[in-house]
């Protein structure tokens, strides 16, 4: 797709190149099972080896602390299951309102076999109350799972000072991290975290493979058993080429990270460009603590489906976060947490640009928006007079 104007990098990236052709050989020339004796075998297990080392120097960790899952899904599956079955005395778990589907239906699930989950709340910024977290531990606390960076707000959670207050008791810390790796530094040696979560779709790299940082004083009980794959904590044959990828998105991803200032230029044109000339426009979430890639704008008074179909029109792809259920549209559950007004958390929209985000598809998104929200808003103020209308005529037929 050359000529699209992708905005939906909190979704999924783009593949880099480079990437691509360092996977290849994997599917083509050296696809032998690496748990084969043979050499051939040997070599796919050496490509293994070479991706746990710039996965784990992404990451500020020790190659042995590094398990290769299928998915971010997993990877959080994984935390919050393996961390139950090793606290097994407890049958407590705290987590927030703003999580990604992967924990909250995860969590939903358990409540329902009688653990006791506590959803932290969040304020108008996004942010959770640090003495809300100190008062819900308890001895009783088997786990806490606090995602680092939001996928819809790109709000940012003062992670390291949640581990600090975690840490008091007992308790595994386990850090949503799919959509922070990549974007900052982090160096799991001085970190408080115990179990990371990261997805390399998220990070130009595949779909379909991911990883668990699992501290080393932490014991993982596998969730998939089988062979003694991922040192006896994942059993299947390994997804070599898609960790391949992985290894190199993250050799990348470290380079890259000197991009991050264009990239939040890129970004805060766009919202200046939108709130500029845009009326009833506001910024969801925490304006400071934010991932530099992401903005999330409501638009009063409209339907975000709406502006994501005109915007289809134009190859312009962003997203709402909502999600259709049974044929209506559900609005955000993390902009429902944030207790945004009802009209404009209808009319919100996620931009969340790439290192390939080009100046020149910034102008051109802001060249066409008013014009789009003008005639929404035009449209829905008629629908609403006719409605109206329709009412009053009603009122004077009942009479
Ligand atoms: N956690 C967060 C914060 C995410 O944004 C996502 C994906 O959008 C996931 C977990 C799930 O990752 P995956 O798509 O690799 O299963």
């Amino acid at each position: 797709m050359k000529d699209c104007i992708y905005l939906d990098n909190n979704a999924t990236t783009k593949i880099d190149e480079d990437v691509l052709s360092a996977m290849l050989p994997y599917l083509i020339d050296y696809y032998g099972n690496p748990s084969s004796a043979h050499s051939f075998g040997k070599q796919a297990k050496k490509a293994i080896y070479q991706a746990r080392i710039q996965v784990s120097s992404l990451l500020g960790a020790k190659n042995s602390e590094i398990v290769f899952t299928s998915c971010g899904t997993e990877g959080d599956n994984m935390a919050i299951l393996s961390s139950l079955k090793t606290k097994s005395n407890k049958n407590h778990i705290i987590t927030t309102k703003v999580e990604h589907s992967a924990i909250l239906n995860l969590c939903t699930k358990l409540e329902k076999e009688g653990y006791i989950i506590t959803y932290l709340s969040v304020d108008r910024k996004g942010q959770i109350d640090l003495n809300e977290l100190q008062n819900s531990l308890s001895e009783n606390t088997a786990l806490v799972s606090i995602m680092y960076a939001n996928n819809e707000t790109g709000v940012i959670f003062p992670i390291e000072e949640i581990g600090n207050i975690v840490k008091q008791y007992d308790v595994i810390f386990h850090v949503d991290g799919v959509q922070i790796v990549g974007k900052v530094p982090l160096n799991m040696k001085n970190s408080t975290i115990d179990l990371l979560t990261l997805s390399a779709h998220k990070i130009h790299g595949p779909k379909g493979i991911g990883c668990l940082y699992v501290r080393e004083n932490i014991k993982l009980q596998p969730l998939l058993v089988g062979g003694n794959q991922e040192y006896k904590r994942r059993g299947g044959t390994e997804n070599v080429a898609g960790i391949v990828g992985l290894g190199k998105a993250a050799e990348l991803a470290t380079i890259y990270l000197n991009t991050a200032p264009k990239v939040k230029y890129l970004r805060d044109k766009l919202e200046k460009g939108i709130l500029s000339t845009i009326s009833n426009t506001f910024i969801n979430g925490d304006i400071h603590n934010r991932l530099f890639n992401t903005t999330n704008i409501g638009f009063q008074d409209i339907e975000g489906e709406g502006i994501l179909s005109y915007l289809d029109k134009f190859k312009i792809y962003a997203s709402s976060g909502s999600a259709c259920t049974s044929g209506s549209v559900e609005p955000s559950h993390v902009l429902k947490a944030l207790k945004i007004p009802y009209n404009i958390l209808h009319g919100s929209i996620r931009f969340s640009l790439s290192r390939f985000t080009k100046e020149s598809e910034i102008d051109y998104v802001l060249e066409i928006l008013p014009n789009i929200i003008n005639q929404l808003r035009n449209i829905y103020s008629l629908r609403e007079n006719e409605s109206k209308q329709l009412k009053e005529s009603n009122i004077i037929v009942a009479i």
